[in-house]
């Protein structure tokens, strides 16, 4: 039996903690904060809760599997987990809407064919297997294995088939998101659908290689979930299986270093100076608190995969209202920008902000245990906002509570009050600089969007969460936590579970 410090209580970690324990270790969690979740919180006023973190849940396979190797009852008896369908509600710049059902291809190709024509419908199906086969051939290294230590070749070769497409005398293939949409897609609606799946994690489609079509590929193949309470529930459930696992938690206990002894890490030296010693580290934060802990001493060395340093934001604003959700409202609507290109530039560009106009989702969850009575709604309103940016707190509010309006006609007349989530509060939340957000680790763009190993110089500390491989989300963080356990319970030849 080995004794593990776990630094943070981000999903990340809880799910490496609840393996290891399972496997007979002694695991104990350090966090800085009063609660577990790290991103995952709610917040409550007036008989209203409202998710502050990620609202949906894409992929819950892998929670499902967390569960299934941690105790005897499944994830569904633990969360109250539900399809989300129709899966989403679009709003393009020209007025247009459609509905896409839940995993369904044939179901969203059929909703298109409806509202953009036969032509434009086709063109989604057929780019749909083309993102199924770059799912296909990135999935094991890019979500169920360890990094390759020659991680070199998942950043040159680009997974999504190549298309050619003849343009006076050359011949191209789609390098980026953006010229897959421009060249394979060409309406401008469904470009902006395609857009907005790396938007929504902060990414640029200008530079996001052609391989981001696996983020729309994988809402299509495995659905988008939620679950009742809110996704705090889901932290909530992961916690009770890690107490359940005997994982001890220690909370308002940030880490201050990681102890070294001999050329191994040996524990971590807490803010208030007592040490707890321990066989493996396992680090859940962001790549600027890790190199404060690592005290000066690089736990990543040259030829690696560097830290993803500079990585979007969010803003969310949590709406009371007055008046019921109305039969039949879609959960999650997303209201495109009416101007791309200013998009772009004001989130990408220097200097970065937030346009007047932004892309947001609107998430109004059929769910009464978020309101005081059926007389009311809660709804969440979020953008992607450059991290640490974005403006003034109100200024923010008024931006998006506009573009909302687009979604929910009447919204000024039913609101009783509203808060504002920003950077800052991500950033307190998470200790992430900036309160950056990380996205999934992505193949081509010369690695770019791949995130470090679990695995460090320093033997014996490994890092877990959205900020290493296989970067964040909620299901590659969960993922993480697998492979951390797997590397440290079987050692650097572990190859991966799934
Ligand atoms: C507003 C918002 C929206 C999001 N939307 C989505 C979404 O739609 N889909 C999706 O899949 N993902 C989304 N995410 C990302 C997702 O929530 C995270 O990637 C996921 O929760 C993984 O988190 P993590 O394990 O990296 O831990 P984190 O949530 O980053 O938590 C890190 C923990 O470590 C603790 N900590 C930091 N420093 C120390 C220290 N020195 N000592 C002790 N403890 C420390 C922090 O207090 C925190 O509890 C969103 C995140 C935010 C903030």
């Amino acid at each position: 039996m080995a004794r593990i410090a776990v630094i943070g209580a981000g999903m990340g970690a809880m799910a490496a903690a609840a393996r290891l324990a399972v496997a007979g270790h002694r695991v104990a969690v350090y966090e800085r904060t009063d609660t577990y979740g790290g991103a995952l919180r709610r917040l409550e006023r007036d008989g209203f809760s409202f998710d502050t973190g990620p609202g949906l849940l894409p992929l819950p396979a892998v929670y499902r599997d967390l569960f299934v190797k941690t105790g005897r009852e499944p994830l569904e008896e633990c969360v109250g987990l539900a399809q989300v369908d129709p899966s989403s509600h679009h709003v393009f710049a020209d007025g247009t809407r459609v509905s896409l059902p839940n995993a369904s291809r044939a179901g969203v190709v059929s909703a298109l064919e409806e509202t953009l024509g036969p032509a434009a419908a086709r063109r989604w199906g057929d780019f749909l297997v083309r993102a199924r086969e770059a799912w296909d051939r990135s999935r094991r290294p890019l979500l169920e294995e360890p990094l390759w230590p020659n991680w070199q070749i998942l950043a040159e070769r680009e997974p999504y088939p190549a298309v050619p497409h003849k343009k006076l005398l050359r011949t191209r293939v789609a390098g980026t998101l953006a010229e897959v949409g421009a060249w394979e897609l060409r309406d401008p609606r469904l470009i902006a659908l395609l857009e907005s799946h790396a938007l929504a994690y902060g990414l640029d489609p200008r530079e996001a290689p052609a391989s981001a079509a696996v983020l729309p590929y994988m809402e299509h193949a495995f659905g988008t979930w939620y679950v009742r309470g809110g996704l705090r529930e889901l932290a909530r459930a992961v916690y009770e299986r890690c107490l359940a696992r005997r994982v001890e938690f220690h909370f308002g206990a940030g880490v201050a270093g990681i102890v070294e002894k001999d050329g191994r890490a040996a524990g971590v030296e807490l803010a208030d100076g007592a040490v707890a010693e321990a066989d493996f580290v396992v680090a859940g934060v962001a790549p600027g608190v890790l190199d404060r802990l690592g005290r000066g001493t690089p736990v990543r060395g040259a030829g690696e995969v560097p830290a993803q340093r500079s990585a979007a934001s969010r803003v969310t604003v949590l709406l009371a209202l007055r008046g019921g959700r109305p039969e039949g409202t879609p959960h999650r609507t997303v209201v495109h920008t009416e101007d791309r290109e200013t998009e772009l530039e004001s989130l990408f560009g220097q200097p970065a902000g937030l346009p007047a106009r932004p892309t947001v989702t609107v998430l109004r969850p059929d769910d009464p245990a978020l309101v005081p009575d059926a007389g009311h709604e809660a709804v969440t309103v979020t953008t992607v906002v450059p991290e640490g940016g974005g403006g003034a707190p109100d200024a923010l509010a008024e931006k998006l509570v506009t573009v909302a309006e687009r979604a929910i006609p009447g919204l000024r007349d039913r609101l009783l009050w509203h808060e504002v989530r920003t950077p800052a509060d991500i950033a307190a939340e998470t200790g992430a600089g900036g309160g950056a957000v990380p996205a999934p680790a992505l193949a081509a763009a010369g690695g770019r969007l791949l995130h470090p190993s679990n695995g460090t110089r320093l033997a014996g500390l490994f890092t877990v969460g959205g900020w290493s491989h296989p970067g964040g989300g909620l299901p590659h963080a969960g993922m993480s936590g697998a492979l951390v356990a797997g590397l440290i319970v079987e050692g650097p030849e572990f190859r991966g579970s799934q």
